[in-house]
């Protein structure tokens, strides 16, 4: 080949002052493939094999060519080789698959399967070409109207217009899945996991006008460039040549899908293409033509590509080693598309080389779909694994534009889509050191993260801004609160912090209150409001938090975000399980320090735990099951139902160490409601108990949430008594669900107590309750086996008033209620009056007194 110019002048020729009219396709003997390094630069090199290189050029580039000394031998253009049969219609194009659609055809197919599905998927219009074509993509995932977490994935077509296969067999794609989504067969299924645990977008046509030169009615005469005979696979930054990642000065076409990659994040995608048979992976260049350029994640490109190539019969027989190439090994391009998506979006993208015929006659199509159907699954599969998960403001919650890094594999970050922060890395099975920064945020890096083959690994991340000061609403109730510092301001004074607080009332707790003037940081406090207020605390945010623990209860507060108790680190093992109690009208059970809260802690002894840092996690004692134990809940008036304390009784723990799971914190300050057991505890054994109301608002509020099962005695009832100076004012056999009313604000102590009488020996009647009465009462008798019985209510004039029971009853004790009305429902008048139990060999009668 003739060299009459020096190489480096090519790059500089001056522009022919002609307008470029067509598009020429041509081979070139070169002596070897390091001279491709030099015409990538000239022309677009199509296909490097052997010797011989393969190109299209524009006329000026044409003109360019042979000024520098080439004699390249012009070819047939590949676009217009086949005189093309184009479907008529929809139904004639889905048919058989087996001809090309015209532009207003695949517009109208596109917006036919929008129409038809559209609730797994939506048509976007993300640019217009030269020539004004759309540039479509289509959203195929449950709720495609959302940015969900989930990895974002994108098949492409036809940069290059005149390579066709890869456009109908993108169309079939989005058919395929439509169709197959929520079918009951395995291939139904695994379409429907793909489109549920996916975004998918399919953009079949990127170079419309390249494709639809001939014509919007014909395929046949598509040309490889854009409308400005660009080709759009140069045309993209380059990190070598053209290391500006601007839209500026690039074709419509570029800018829209640069644009669009932007957008999404892509974690994945494939760019089709057609005139030969490869998966072509990272990089496309730094090296020489024909030497192989391993990019950071080459291991994971390789094994990437193969999952594509190894079970498809057309690239296992396209003349490339296992039917996959490193970029730059066949040939060097710059400003291709792979790469630019992988080194500055942190998608991971392949060139995909479809079929060896670039516009072939519409006859091979069908057999193309056959061969690349499980090559297209398998691909997207791809996507669910590796490390993904959410990234996120410590303080806010609010999802982070963030970066991931793996040690190791320098320079290729992934980053999170900040529409729900998440993010989504993919990477072989093993065991890495994950890196997660954003601007303005403290960096955080997690060891030992391990990636599995079969999905991938869940890492979640919260970042702490840098600038931390940080402030906090707290609402505080009338009455008693339990506050901490959620910041670290620059006044402690609680008047300061809190001026709507009631003087003289903050309490601190070391063994006993304490009262105090101002608040530490990471202690707990009461103090008192007159009304509903709020307070806004500003500071440095508490990042995390030494906090020495005293033996027995600690009155604590956390730091700037949530603490779950499981994240807490605890090496001494010193808390005891079921002991974080916070305060809302009553004393709560938490499993998380909230930001600006008091709680209540108890330990078994001195020692430290920390809170925020990211030490391994502390495994607590399983807590008993308790959710089917008897319990009452207990509130006042300015608590509500939810917030009243659970209290367990009747019934033995499994272990009774477990006893200390359920102690309750020191009795808050007089003024604030409180019900416990006498000893303290909030679960009682035996047969009795007593539960005891500190500063009650009456009436006082007891449900009966649960109760021991009576299936093996029925005669066993549990008795609550109200209590006042020793004495019990009132009696309420319990029922599941009975709500108890105590108004009587001399009631400060109520008494639990079994009855457990089991089986009467002799039938009993007892004296009804409460008597007198007004309007009803209870009548309770006891049988020592099943027997048919009367009960009835009779007048001084010993006329029957009303009949309560008439017929067979079981053996044990009974009560039945009487209303104070007769047969007829009308309200009989005041005075005495008998009811009679009549049983076999037994009659009794007893007085009672309605008073209205
Ligand atoms: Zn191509």
């Amino acid at each position: 080949m003739m060299r009459s110019i020096p190489r480096l002048l090519l790059l500089f020729l001056p522009f022919l002052a002609f307008a470029q009219t067509e598009e020429i396709y041509f081979r070139l003997p070169i002596h070897d493939k390091s001279e491709a390094d030099q015409l990538t630069r000239l022309i677009s090199i199509d296909n490097v094999e052997g010797n011989v290189l393969f190109g299209y050029a524009s006329d000026i580039q044409w003109e360019r060519l042979l000024q520098s000394g080439y004699r390249p031998e012009r070819l047939p253009h590949p676009g217009s080789l086949y005189e093309h049969q184009m479907s008529r219609s929809i139904e004639e194009f889905t048919e058989d698959w087996d001809t090309y659609p015209t532009y207003q055809g695949y517009l109208d197919m596109m917006a036919q399967y929008a129409g038809n599905f559209p609730d797994i998927c939506r048509l976007d219009t993300f640019g217009v070409s030269v020539q004004g074509r759309l540039l479509l993509a289509m959203k195929i995932s449950d709720n495609p109207g959302q940015e969900e977490d989930e990895p974002e994935f994108l098949y492409t077509s036809t940069m290059h217009g005149d390579e066709t296969v890869g456009y109908v067999l993108m169309l079939r794609l989005i058919d395929y899945l439509l169709n197959q989504y929520g079918q009951p067969t395995p291939e139904g299924e695994r379409v429907t996991r793909l489109v549920n645990k996916m975004e998918i977008r399919i953009n079949p046509l990127f170079n419309p006008d390249g494709t639809y030169k001939g014509g919007n009615h014909t395929v046949t005469g598509a040309i490889r460039g854009n409308a400005h005979f660009v080709d759009l696979n140069r045309d993209f930054p380059d990190r070598i040549s053209d290391p500006n990642n601007t839209t500026v000065g690039r074709e419509p076409e570029t800018a829209a899908m640069m644009l669009f990659v932007a957008a999404q994040n892509f974690n994945l995608s494939a760019n089709f293409h057609g005139g030969a048979r490869v998966v072509n992976y990272p990089w496309d260049n730094g090296a020489p033509s024909g030497t192989y350029s391993a990019c950071p994640d080459d291991a994971w490109f390789v094994d990437l590509s193969l999952t594509y190539s190894l079970t498809n019969p057309d690239l296992l027989t396209g003349g490339f080693p296992n039917g996959i190439t490193n970029g730059c090994q066949w040939y060097e391009v710059f400003g291709g598309r792979q790469d630019w998506i992988y080194w500055w979006h942190g998608g991971r993208e392949t060139t995909i080389e479809l079929w060896s015929t670039k516009n072939p006659p519409g006859s091979v199509l069908p057999q193309r779909w056959a061969n690349n159907k499980e090559s297209f699954l398998a691909y997207m599969e791809e996507a669910l694994k590796g490390i993904r998960g959410i990234v996120t403001d410590a303080i806010t919650g609010e999802p982070l534009a963030a970066t991931i890094d793996i040690a190791g594999i320098p320079n290729v970050p992934v980053f999170t889509d900040p529409n729900a922060g998440d993010y989504h890395r993919l990477l072989r099975p093993g065991t890495y050191t994950v890196m997660v920064s954003a601007p303005d945020y403290f960096s955080d890096t997690l060891l030992n993260v391990v990636v599995v083959d079969t999905g991938a690994a869940r890492l979640n991340v919260a970042l702490w801004p840098v600038s931390s000061t940080v402030s906090f609403v707290q609402n505080l109730q009338s009455g008693w609160n339990l506050v901490g510092l959620p910041a670290n301001p620059a006044n402690r004074h609680y008047l300061s912090l809190f001026p709507q607080a009631m003087a003289n009332t903050l309490f601190g707790f070391n063994g006993a209150y304490q009262l105090q003037d101002s608040l530490n940081l990471n202690a707990g406090y009461w103090l008192r409001f007159a009304d509903n207020s709020s307070a806004t605390i500003t500071g440095a945010a508490i990042i995390n938090a030494t906090i020495d623990l005293a033996e027995g209860w600690n009155l604590i507060a956390g730091i700037s975000t949530p603490a779950a108790l499981e994240q807490i680190s605890d090496p001494q093992g010193v808390i005891i399980p079921g002991t974080l109690y916070g305060f809302s009208g009553s004393y709560v059970p938490s499993d998380t320090i909230k930001p600006g809260a008091g709680y209540w802690l108890k330990a078994t002894s001195a020692g430290q735990i920390s809170l925020g840092s990211p030490a391994p996690a502390h495994s607590f004692p399983r807590l008993p099951d308790i959710s089917q134990f008897p319990a009452l809940r207990v509130h006042d008036s300015h608590s509500t139902a939810s917030q009243g304390l659970h209290l367990y009784f009747g019934v033995a723990l499994p272990d009774p160490a477990q006893r200390e799971y359920f102690a309750l914190p020191p009795t808050p300050p007089a003024g604030a409601f409180d019900a416990r057991f006498a000893d303290g505890y909030r679960i009682a054994g035996g047969e009795q108990a007593v539960i005891l109301l500190q500063s009650a608002h009456y009436p006082v509020v007891i449900r009966v949430a649960s109760l021991p099962t009576e299936s093996a005695n029925a005669g066993e009832q549990w008795l609550l008594e109200e209590i006042v100076a020793g004495e019990s004012v009132a009696r309420h056999l319990l029922a599941v669900n009975q709500t108890i009313i105590i108004r009587d604000s001399r009631v400060t102590k109520v008494r639990l107590s079994r009855e457990n009488r089991g089986l009467p020996a002799n039938i009993t009647l007892e004296q009804n309750y409460p008597n007198p009465f007004n309007p009803g009462t209870t009548i309770r008798f006891g049988l020592p086996q099943p027997a048919r019985v009367s009960l009835a209510v009779y007048n001084l004039l010993g006329e029957r008033i009303r009949t309560l029971i008439g017929g067979q009853v079981s053996a044990g004790l009974h009560k039945i209620a009487w209303d104070g009305r007769d047969e007829a429902g009308r309200n009989v008048s005041s005075g005495v009056y008998f009811y009679r139990l009549e049983t076999d060999g037994f009659s009794e009668a007893v007085k009672m007194l309605l008073l209205r």
